[in-house]
């Protein structure tokens, strides 16, 4: 299997090159070259697997330089009860009004992230070992991608990572969470600063050609095909829970920003997977639900980009939207390369002449929720079914109750788990409330924290680096 570029011009590439790579060269996102098909009775032997054997299923079709019996150790030691909690790894539930919950919310971190960062951890550690190379991760967090990949890359041989965060703007558990992390190849810098000054540092840091050579510097951000491909598992697993046979259908309803979460959903019925809908869910970002409606797709700048109540979901450029739309247009490089270019100058691009074949043929729809829709929803299902619902994933059952149709079976992806919110949880409660949390968290917040504080300097920071690895 080959990769390609939704620009076509990158010469094809492994599924090992992929994992290692961020954009493509020619500034597109690469896919493979098609999407393996599996028929009746593939699923129908998929229906009793367990997690980690249907994740070796399914990653094997798409992956074909790693050895079998290696790629099947990787995934096994991935998908464990002891890293996420259950046997089942994403249980469903059903809710008392019939929407079905899938838990991708119990790893390390809380958060789905971990559900592609875990095995993308692994899957590192293997590539550069048998490569003999050795990878330097530097990102920028505002929460949960830069602590999926502190937990999914701590201890890994041949990996540092350091991962810039603005000093005293996360909340007391985000920050326990990182910090309190004592591995010596993990390195937590809080930059004097805001989220954008960090992502800024980085930009800087990948521009710098002849660091980025000499210190191997990388990312993990959410284009990373490794992610993607990992994510596609959780849509059959939820599957075969919410359904008793394969002649069933089931919709998937999934809180989005950057897309790459229903972008394995979109992968997953492409391949054969019996999803009837798939609805991307926003918060008061929605350039996604805008283009899901009415074909018009228009980016937001970061300073139109509003500060919500689900921060996951705080984007206004969804980075994984382009592989979805060249798949819409038929794999047309040509006609990707030039829409992003319109997105590029700004001017954004309309496709309303594909709303037809976006809904029928793709299955899309999507619907928004405001942070009052948040709090309500919150609430009401804690009156009804006695639990407390992550902001994002209120996102997503407010969407999901607003577009199910009669008879139709709705599983909303579980992004994380309220313990993480607890403030949005008691303004929706109307007094203080301390969600449940994992035992293993208990006090975390009272651990020894490992954090350097930086000014807002590309330069001190490439200073500690080299520092670091010196
Ligand atoms: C990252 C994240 C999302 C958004 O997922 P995308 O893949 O960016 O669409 C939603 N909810 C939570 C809790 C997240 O961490």
């Amino acid at each position: 299997m080959k990769y390609i570029s939704t620009r076509g011009q990158t010469a094809p590439k492994s599924f090992s090159e992929v994992l290692l790579m961020g954009l493509a060269p020619d500034g597109g996102l690469m896919l493979p070259e098609r999407y393996p098909q599996v028929d009746a009775a593939t699923l129908q032997r998929w229906r009793g697997l367990s997690y980690a054997e249907l994740a070796f299923e399914i990653m094997n079709l798409f992956i074909d330089d790693i050895p079998a019996a290696d790629l099947r150790r990787l995934v096994g030691n991935t998908y464990t009860e002891a890293v996420f909690g259950t046997r089942e790894i994403t249980p469903v539930r059903t809710l008392s009004d019939g929407i079905k919950i899938q838990a991708l919310s119990n790893g390390p971190t809380l958060a789905f992230k971990d559900m592609a960062m875990q095995f993308l951890g692994h899957a590192f550690e293997y590539v550069l070992a048998r490569e003999g190379k050795c990878l330097n991760i530097i990102g920028a967090t505002s929460g949960d991608t830069g602590s999926a990949a502190e937990y999914a890359l701590r201890g890994k041989a041949g990996i540092h990572v350091f991962m810039l965060s603005p000093h005293g703007k996360m909340s007391a558990f985000q920050r326990a969470q990182m910090y309190s992390l004592a591995d010596a190849n993990i390195h937590n810098i809080a930059i004097e600063g805001m989220f954008d000054d960090c992502q800024d540092i980085v930009k800087a840091l990948q521009n710098d050609a002849a660091f980025k050579q000499q210190y191997s510097i990388g990312t993990v951000n959410s284009i990373n095909w490794g992610r993607i491909v990992a994510q596609v598992v959780y849509y059959f697993a939820g599957y075969f829970r919410a359904t008793a046979s394969n002649s069933e259908e089931v919709s998937f309803c999934v809180p989005s920003g950057n897309f790459g979460n229903i972008c394995a959903g979109h992968i997953a019925k492409q391949m054969g997977l019996p999803i009837r809908r798939l609805m991307v869910a926003t918060n008061e970002n929605d350039v996604l639900d805008e283009f899901f409606r009415t074909g018009r797709y228009r980016p937001r700048s970061a300073a139109k980009t509003y500060v919500t109540s689900s921060p996951s979901m705080d984007i206004s450029k969804a980075s994984n939207f382009e592989r979805f739309v060249f798949d819409l247009l038929g794999r047309d490089s040509v006609q990707v390369a030039s829409l992003w270019q319109q997105v590029a100058s700004g001017e954004g691009f309309d496709l309303s002449a594909e709303l037809p074949r976006i809904r029928d043929t793709f299955g899309f729809v999507s619907g928004s929720s405001r942070h009052a829709d948040r709090l309500a929803t919150i609430r009401a299902v804690h009156a009804s079914d006695g639990e407390w619902l992550d902001p994002h994933t209120a996102d997503g059952v407010k969407v999901a109750r607003e577009l199910r149709e009669a008879g139709e079976t709705v599983v909303c992806l579980e992004t994380a788990l309220a313990a993480k919110f607890a403030e949005t949880i008691s303004e929706a409660a109307g007094h203080e409330v301390h969600p449940p949390r994992p035992v293993a968290l208990a006090g975390l917040e009272n651990l020894p924290q490992h954090v350097t504080v930086l000014p807002n300097s590309a330069a001190a920071v490439k200073s500690l680096i080299e520092q670091v690895l010196a």
